[in-house]
């Protein structure tokens, strides 16, 4: 089978690499189709593509858009979307402004347990201040020693219930979608394994998501267990989603699984990437 990751992150979100050093460490890793899959901006497409062109590597447009669905963020990835279309460009505008408030209000959140300067601290560590996110802040924490690395920083801080946490107004489902199908792209479940959902909820979500156009999900994400790459795989199977694979690599220091590192398809699915047209 190829070895596509669909799913990963550089510089003008919250990787840790640039776009054209992304495409280069998947080309190297035997990515055989990538897609650049920034949050909520398209800023690094045209880069990726630049390098993937030079180095062979099949590559698709992709974005990563907040979404809320009953309280929770959850993530739809759209795949081959058109970077110059304005419905998408003027909806992910809309998501990225609220960001630098929501900072100042996690940064205010993080003062009541005694932590001081997170707002300055996690600004300068982005290289897109407008994509300020919870990774920035989780860097910020380990590099000002609260805790040893990004993964123990969110059991403690930056998750509901726990400092550092604030609610905010993200996109819809419905929105994304909106957008996504403007652009001409297809809408991915970014990795379902992650929300905390009770299984009716669960089944609730992926059904809705179909119902306004969803057409895939993530069964082999670097988020997931294999048993919860099993549970996709029913699900997609029962739901008639079409399958994607994503590593969701964010940085050599701070991601497990690199780019194109992760198992296989399982077998009897059918890959987002055969409508991709790639
Ligand atoms: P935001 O969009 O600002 O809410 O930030 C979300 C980002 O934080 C995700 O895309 C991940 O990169 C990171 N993140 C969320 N939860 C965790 C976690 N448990 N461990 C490490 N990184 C996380
Ligand atoms: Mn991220
Ligand atoms: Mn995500
Ligand atoms: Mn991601």
């Amino acid at each position: 089978m190829r070895n596509c990751d669909l799913h990963c992150h550089s510089l003008c979100s919250d990787g840790l690499l640039s776009a054209s050093a992304v495409v280069e460490r998947a080309a190297k890793n035997g990515v055989e189709l990538l897609s650049l899959t920034d949050h909520d901006d398209l800023a690094g497409l045209a880069e990726a593509r630049a390098t993937a062109d030079a180095l062979n590597l099949a590559f698709v447009n992709g974005v990563e858009i907040s979404t809320e669905w009953q309280g929770m963020q959850i993530h739809v990835v759209g795949l081959a979307v058109n970077d110059t279309q304005p419905t998408l460009i003027e909806g992910l505008h809309s998501v990225r402004s609220g960001r630098i408030d929501r900072a100042r209000r996690m940064s205010a959140d993080l003062e009541r347990v005694g932590i001081f300067g997170a707002f300055e601290g996690a600004m300068r560590l982005t290289a897109n201040p407008n994509l300020i996110s919870r990774s920035h802040f989780g860097r910020y924490l380990v590099d000002s020693g609260v805790r040893k690395d990004v993964r123990s920083v969110f059991e403690s801080f930056l998750v509901p219930g726990k400092p550092g946490y604030v609610s905010h107004r993200w996109a819809t489902v419905g929105d994304a979608l909106t957008w996504i199908d403007a652009a001409g792209g297809v809408a991915v479940m970014a990795h379902p394994g992650r929300y905390k959902l009770s299984s009716v909820e669960l089944r609730r979500l992926l059904s809705e998501f179909k119902d306004l156009g969803g057409q895939a999900i993530e069964v082999q994400s670097g988020s997931h267990t294999a048993e919860q790459v099993d549970v996709f795989r029913r699900l997609a199977r029962e739901f008639g989603f079409l399958a994607s694979r994503g590593s969701d690599f964010h940085g050599p220091e701070e991601s497990h699984v690199d780019l194109g590192r992760l198992p296989p398809l399982p077998e009897g699915l059918t890959p987002v990437w055969d409508v991709l047209g790639v």
